[in-house]
């Protein structure tokens, strides 16, 4: 049982509940399509898979997954270890691809986008929808090179213009006033928290719209968390996130949707705050208080 998973074995939904920032408030029209077994509509998705399946080999990892994911949100996918979490994130900006043997099924789009056709450019796209994962990944530059890399990949842009993108960058990602004094000094330098905000800086240089996000703070400790989650909360208000995370709390603390999986099903998908008060299903109530994961 790992640290997360004993922390979940003592929750209820009503202490699920106290970590959710708002209280849940009744719409009519989702609670029409709730009754109906169907998640709330949302306008303008962002994100969209139907009858999304995904194989390694013969191995299935995604079961015909349909979900919507609006813009400016943050949506959560929760689930047990290998029940397609990752997957799933890396179907939307196609990092399955470098896999050999996956195939897909159904379909999948990022605002109206095909992400299946082959004509899709997919150095375009990991532009557009970007990743963050759970280990910080710094390159070996100094700090300022790091945000830049994207920049220089993409060209036509003049020094000056670099640096005015490096410091935006750096002051969205909440790393600015930490780092501004030392811009020529490696990455590596910098603690675990400040790491993972760098490479947040660095997903954000080249005007993403999407950030994906695989277990974002897993690896850092709780003050670090902390500020991993107030950034995200930030970010929502101009990009859409969709976060893989084992942790019940923080998915209740930061996400407007959660996606429930099991064994590369989709179960259960709604508002958080339904979710973690009052699940439809009850291998989602069963999940989220811990007693099995
Ligand atoms: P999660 O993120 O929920 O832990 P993953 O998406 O990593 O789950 O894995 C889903 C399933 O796909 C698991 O059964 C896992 O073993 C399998 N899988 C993941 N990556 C690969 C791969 N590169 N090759 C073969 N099977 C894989």
């Amino acid at each position: 049982m790992s640290t997360d998973d004993s922390a979940r074995a003592s929750l209820s939904l009503p202490s699920m509940a106290a970590a959710l920032r708002r209280p849940a408030v009744r719409d009519a029209a989702a609670e029409s399509a709730r009754a109906a077994g169907r998640p709330p509509a949302t306008s303008g998705a962002t994100l969209m898979t139907r009858d999304f399946s995904l194989y390694y080999g013969a191995t299935q990892a995604l079961r015909a997954v349909s979900l919507e994911i609006p813009s400016t949100s943050v949506t959560a996918i929760i689930g047990p270890s290998g029940c397609g979490k990752s997957t799933l994130l890396r179907s939307f900006n196609r990092m399955n691809d470098m896999i050999p043997g996956v195939r897909t099924e159904g379909e999948i789009r990022f605002t109206g986008l095909d992400l299946r056709a082959p004509s899709t450019d997919v150095v375009e796209l990991r532009r557009r929808v970007g990743m963050v994962f759970q280990r910080p990944n710094p390159f070996p530059k100094s700090i300022f090179e790091n945000v830049a890399f994207g920049l220089h990949m993409k060209g036509g842009m003049n020094r000056g213009e670099i640096e005015g993108r490096v410091e935006t960058s750096l002051r969205r990602a909440a790393l600015w006033d930490e780092v501004r004094d030392r811009l020529d000094k490696s990455a590596l330098q910098l603690s675990g928290g400040q790491q993972q905000r760098l490479c947040i800086a660095r997903c954000l240089a080249v005007e993403p719209e999407v950030i994906l996000m695989d277990e974002p703070a897993s690896a850092l400790d709780p003050s670090a968390t902390a500020r991993i989650e107030e950034l995200v909360l930030e970010l929502k208000r101009d990009y859409t996130i969709v976060v893989v995370t084992h942790n019940m709390q923080q998915a209740a603390r930061i996400s407007d949707r959660t996606a429930f999986m099991l064994t590369g099903t989709l179960v259960e998908y709604d508002e958080t705050a339904f979710m973690f008060t009052s699940p439809k299903e009850k291998l989602t109530e069963e999940y989220i208080t811990g007693r099995f994961g």
